[in-house]
């Protein structure tokens, strides 16, 4: 029995126990729920009692995690008319962009809702840059801006909301649980999309999954992104990553400006446990620092979450403090904000109908389906500290060349009516350390957005749908340009 379908009869189960003590409308009060507390023997785990929960039942397309993946998706399928809701656990739309404090964006010439956000950011002067392939933009303009249009298109998104379970009716994916302070709520729909990032909607349903370089990691390191206000980020312009150029080597490049930046923190007396700490230049008076590694989480424990978040915190407000008290250019110096979610950059990869695979970086794969090129190369952070000091960043020990992602990737196998976005799409650990970056993530997104809304509308399953339909769509939409 598949773990879903299994889940779902175990739960019909605990309801049918629960009920017959008299628990289902609401929490158990008095005797029933001394019966349902002492009914567990042991005391290692505890028979959750079924609930009947209140079933909403008026969307085409669900998408679930709105980070540039998920916004990307529901702006897109309510866009081509499907009456979609979009669900976020954070605070706010955007995920690493803006909860994760990123600030800055790779792989972001394409046609679409890239070139829309880019040009909707130049609007606001919220972008540093004229290069439409990766550049600095402001975190909290990027909040807003990403509302703005989540709403004009018509996306019903709610915050604090977490998906927290998933049932399937066969092997479609018919139903979602959400958990927030209205309660566990149910929602269903025909077509739904995994944007979460960490796979938890195509985990919940029953997919196959990787994560890491094997199914118990190790995992890329999780960072900590903040962000400082200076007098003056021009003083600091000689430590400064993607001032005035984009390029990663040579003089002003990132690399001379991350060593720069270590003399400096030396000279303070501080050591960093990310090897390439970086400086990126959000405002005349605001810089984004990363400067922090946390080795061997789990991106699904969130106790060892809890304990690199707080020892990563630690160690920005360490280093600022050692910096401010260097005085001259640093006089003053002091955080702003610390992210509200530590970057995650591994989760699992839900298995789809196609799995990406470092072969496909080496012959710069091509498909029919292609709904994006990626061209930023492999980009694999140190999984120890003893590793990060002999070299942080590797890159695959590969050449690689621009390569399609295939539509295919985006639809999960054995489960249907569901499609991925974004970090969890099925792919190895090399291709993944390539395509995650923002810029592809937006694009699978609005892949996933519009095959989801044609699929919902038609009636039928979303590797039913050609992705001829889905380029004719997002033409017909303006989305191509
Ligand atoms: C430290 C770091 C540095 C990086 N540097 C760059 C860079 O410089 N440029 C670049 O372009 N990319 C960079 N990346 C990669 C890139 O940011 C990610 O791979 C990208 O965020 C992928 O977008 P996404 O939408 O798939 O995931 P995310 O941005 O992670 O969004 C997922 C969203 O889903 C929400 N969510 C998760 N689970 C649930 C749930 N159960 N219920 C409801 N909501 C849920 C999350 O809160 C989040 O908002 C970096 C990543 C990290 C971590």
């Amino acid at each position: 029995m598949k773990a879903a379908t299994l889940h779902a009869s175990l739960t019909r189960r605990h309801f049918l126990q629960a009920a017959a003590l008299g628990a289902v409308a609401g929490p158990p009060t008095g005797r029933a729920a001394e019966a349902l507390l002492t009914g567990v023997p042991g005391g290692k785990s505890f028979a959750e009692p079924a609930r009947t929960l209140p079933l909403v039942n008026d969307a085409d397309v669900i998408v679930c995690g709105a980070g540039p993946a998920g916004i990307a998706a529901a702006i897109t399928a309510a866009r081509a008319g499907a009456r979609t809701r979009l669900f976020e656990v954070h605070g706010c739309l955007g995920g690493v962009w803006t909860a994760g404090l990123l600030t800055y964006i790779f792989d972001f010439n394409k046609p679409g809702l890239a070139r829309e956000i880019t040009r909707r950011l130049d609007e606001r002067a919220a972008r540093r840059s004229q290069n439409p392939d990766r550049f600095v933009y402001e975190p909290e303009e990027m909040k807003v801006l990403v509302e703005e249009m989540c709403a004009a298109a018509g996306v019903k998104f709610q915050l604090h909301t977490r998906v927290a379970a998933a049932f399937r009716e066969g092997s479609r994916l018919s139903t979602i649980v959400t958990e927030s302070k209205a309660g566990r709520e149910a929602w269903s729909a025909p077509v739904f999309i995994d944007a979460t990032g960490d796979g938890d909607l195509g985990a919940q349903a029953g997919c196959g999954w990787d994560v890491g370089q094997a199914k118990d990691c190790p995992c890329q390191p999780l960072t900590m992104n903040a962000l400082a206000v200076v007098r003056d980020a021009k003083a600091l312009a000689e430590f400064t990553s993607f001032n005035g150029t984009d390029a990663f080597t040579g003089p002003g490049g990132h690399l001379t400006c991350v060593e720069a930046f270590k003399r400096e923190l030396k000279r303070a007396g501080v050591e960093t446990s990310y090897g390439h700490p970086t400086l990126f230049p959000v405002r005349e008076n605001l810089v984004m620092l990363m400067l922090n590694h946390e080795y061997g989480i789990k991106p699904w424990d969130a106790a060892a979450i809890t304990e690199a978040t707080v020892r990563a915190r630690a160690e920005v407000f360490r280093v600022m403090r050692a910096l401010r008290q260097l005085g001259g250019r640093w006089e003053g110096v002091q955080i702003a904000a610390t992210a509200e979610q530590i970057g995650i950059r591994d989760g699992r990869r839900i298995h789809g109908r196609y799995t990406m695979g470092r072969q496909d970086l080496i012959t710069g794969a091509r498909h029919a389906d292609a709904v994006a090129r990626v061209t930023f190369g492999v980009d694999i952070h140190a999984d120890s500290r003893t590793r990060n000091d002999v070299e942080t960043i590797s890159h695959g020990d590969l050449k690689m060349r621009p390569y399609d992602i295939p539509l295919r990737a985006l639809i999960a196998k054995g489960v249907d009516g569901l499609l991925m976005a974004g970090r969890c799409i099925s792919g190895d650990f090399i291709s993944h350390a390539s395509y995650r970056v923002t810029g592809n993530a937006v694009a699978m997104g609005e892949a996933a957005g519009v095959v989801a809304a044609l699929a919902a509308k038609s009636g039928r399953p979303p590797h039913a749908v050609g992705w001829s339909e889905g380029t004719a769509k997002l033409t017909q939409m303006g989305q191509r340009g």
